[in-house]
This record gives structure tokens, C-alpha cells and sequence, in this order.
């Protein structure tokens, strides 16, 4: 079976060592040595100056609207993965969606004004695949109107624009480290600020709120992230470079077969130092995706309609106009197979497959 992703495992040895010395000092979880040592390189590693590392990708996002004191409207993207919206709903503020840019499958900058009410508080972007958002005009709007900006770049680790880490723009930025995602730590995550204040607030309510063993400074919650995780994403980050080495080849390859493919690819902008998170595809038409799957499914081949469907249609929101071009991507979207594991000969495989459905 070929699934549209494979979690990295590395070598069972190397997290044993540090298994060792886990039992040897019995301290399992409460910021011990491995959250603090893997916070430190996480920061090296990507360049940032304040990173705090949490439970999960969904937890930071609501970290993140919590330390921020976000209130009534955050305009977000109906193209992301349901925990951006999820989150915003979670907290206690009501999610406005403005429509996409068909080209890069990001919020279009353009539209965000038209949804900004006396409500609105803050924009939440997800960089879609890691894809970055047009980063410099969301700032600027953000900026002028007096908005707070929290970027999802759950897919966008290791993703540089402009020479500066991705998770440099906005007032916090968020990542996932879940075993499906590039970079993981089985489950985890991160908020990455500038602001040490915003810093402070995050790491407080992260541990309940506390302010020493007695004292409570806020309103917390348990958003802190166990020795055995950090464990495994200090492991993992000794064989990331090698691993979006691996994914840039095999996407390549996938290229090959763009020209007689019928659709296209999101485009990446020639500032963006890109991490082969992802290797989707947007069918022209919504019958061919579906015709295709069938047909790869049968060939034990499982790529995923990701994100799918578009946001504002779920139960819990409400529904303001349709997002035309957010719902016309999700219904043609496609995430093709991509870990380190795949092989050329399997791209191969599954391309032929897709022409032959096409074609006929
Ligand atoms: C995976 C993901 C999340 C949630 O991250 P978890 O670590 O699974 O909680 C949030 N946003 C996007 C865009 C994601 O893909």
C-alpha cells in the first residue's frame, strides 16, 4: 500500500539513548532537560527568537488567540485544515472567511479589507502546504487597521521567505509536529514570537497560569509537551535536513509529469526557500479527481483530499457567502504520495496511472 504519507522513524538506538537517561533522572514531563534542549535547538535551527514548544499544533493556535486577547471577528482562510477554524470557535470568537488566490491556494490579501468590521480583531492565515502567505501585505493591512496576525504554519516548518524563517512574520506563528507532518515529535508543536511579553503570557498559560508553585497570573490551561516527545523530535531534527533533501528529489520527479498533466500545482514565489511538505495537485475538474482516486485506490494508492471541504461549510459556523474559489480548489485538490520512503519508481507508477485515466 502506498499512503499519502509515511511517518519518519529513526533509528530505534538513538531514542533509546535517550530513554536512558529519561529513567535515570525520572523526570517524564513539566519542562524538564529534553523540552528546554529541544526548544533551544528548535530556535537555532530556524533562526527565531522566542519559541515556546506545546502539546500540539491546535493548542498553540489557541494559545496564540488567548495571549493575544482576541475578541469578536478573526477573518481566516476557508482552506486550511479544520483546527484553524476549529480554534477560533474554541476560544470564543467567530471565524469571517475571506476567499483564496487560486494561484498559491493562500487567504488572497485583496479581500481582506472588504471583511474588516468594527469586530475584527485579527487575521489567521495558515501558509497551505507550506506555501507562504503573501506575508508583507497581510502585515501591512494588519498594520494600518490595527489587527493582530497569527500565521498556521503547521506545514511551513523549516520554510524561509526572504531569507528569514517563515515563523519570523506576524505577532505569533504557529507550527505542528505531528507525525503526519514533516517534522514531527509524534504529537507537538510550537508558538514562535518576537514579543517577549507575548512570550511570557504564552509560557504561563501554557503551565495553568502558574506564576510559581502557589500563585496564578491567568487563566491557563495544560499545554505542555512530555520528555518522551521532545525526545523523539531531537532524534527526528538530526535527519530533517536529509529528509526535505529526499522530498525535493521525489518531487522533482513528480514535475516531470506536470507538462501532460491536466491541472496544475499551487505556485511557489522565487523568495521562498520551500520545504516539499506536500506535493499537491489541483485537477481541472472535480469528475477527473474523483475518477482518478477511484483508480489509484484500487492500486493500493491513498492520496488524500487535503483540505477538503472548504471550511465555511462546516456545521458550526456561520455561513456568509461562499468562498467560490476556496470550494472550486477543495473540490479538485489532491495531495499525491510523499515521504522519504517513496520511491522514483513509485511516482513512476502512480503517474501512470493518472495519465491513463485522463487520457481515456
Ligand atoms: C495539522 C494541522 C493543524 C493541527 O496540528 P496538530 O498538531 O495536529 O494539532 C493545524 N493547522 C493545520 C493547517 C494543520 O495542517
Amino acid at each position: 500500500m502506498i499512503p499519502v504519507t509515511k511517518p519518519f522513524l529513526p533509528p530505534i538506538q538513538e531514542y533509546e539513548q535517550y530513554l536512558q537517561d529519561i529513567w535515570k533522572r525520572n523526570w517524564l514531563t513539566n519542562n524538564g532537560p529534553l523540552v528546554n534542549e529541544l526548544e533551544l535547538k528548535l530556535k537555532d535551527y530556524q533562526e527565531v527568537k522566542h519559541l515556546l514548544y506545546v502539546t500540539n499544533g491546535t493548542i498553540a493556535i489557541q494559545l496564540a488567540i488567548k495571549a493575544l486577547g482576541l475578541k469578536g471577528e478573526i477573518i481566516t482562510t476557508p482552506f486550511s485544515y479544520v483546527a484553524t477554524t476549529s480554534s477560533i470557535v474554541w476560544e470564543g470568537c467567530t471565524p469571517v472567511f475571506v476567499d483564496i488566490d487560486p494561484a498559491t491556494c493562500n487567504i488572497d490579501p485583496a479581500k481582506i479589507e472588504a471583511a474588516i468590521t468594527p469586530q475584527t480583531s485579527a487575521i489567521l492565515a495558515t501558509h497551505v502546504y507550506g506555501n507562504p502567505c503573501d506575508v508583507e501585505a497581510i502585515d501591512e493591512i494588519a498594520k494600518r487597521r490595527n489587527l493582530k496576525v497569527i500565521y498556521d504554519g503547521a506545514h511551513a516548518f523549516g520554510v524561509k521567505y526572504k531569507g528569514r524563517s517563515i515563523f519570523d512574520y506576524g505577532d505569533v506563528s504557529t507550527c505542528s509536529f505531528h507525525a503526519t507532518k514533516l517534522f514531527h515529535t509524534i504529537e507537538g508543536g510550537s508558538v514562535v514570537t518576537k514579543d517577549p511579553e507575548l512570550l511570557k503570557r504564552m509560557a504561563y498559560l501554557r503551565n495553568f497560569g502558574h506564576d510559581g508553585p502557589e500563585r496564578f497570573a491567568e487563566l491557563g490551561i495544560n499545554g505542555k509537551n512530555s520528555e518522551f516527545h521532545a525526545a523523539m523530535g531531537l532524534v527526528n531534527l538530526r535527519y530533517v535536513d536529509r529528509i526535505i533533501e529526499t522530498r525535493k528529489q521525489l518531487s522533482a520527479h513528480y514535475d516531470k509529469f506536470m507538462g501532460t498533466f491536466q491541472g496544475s500545482k499551487p505556485s511557489v514565489s522565487a523568495d521562498v526557500v520551500y520545504n516539499y511538505a506536500y506535493y499537491p495537485v489541483i485537477f481541472d475538474s472535480e469528475k477527473l479527481l474523483v475518477r482518478v482516486l477511484d483508480t489509484l485506490q484500487q492500486n493500493w494508492v491513498h492520496p488524500r483530499r487535503y483540505f477538503f471541504p472548504s471550511l465555511e461549510n462546516l456545521p458550526y459556523v456561520e455561513k456568509r457567502g461562499v468562498c467560490t474559489v476556496a470550494n472550486s480548489i477543495a473540490q479538485r485538490a489532491l495531495c499525491l504520495p510523499l515521504y522519504d520512503t517513496l520511491s522514483p519508481e513509485e511516482i513512476d507508477m502512480i503517474f501512470r496511472i493518472i495519465l491513463r485515466v485522463q487520457n481515456n
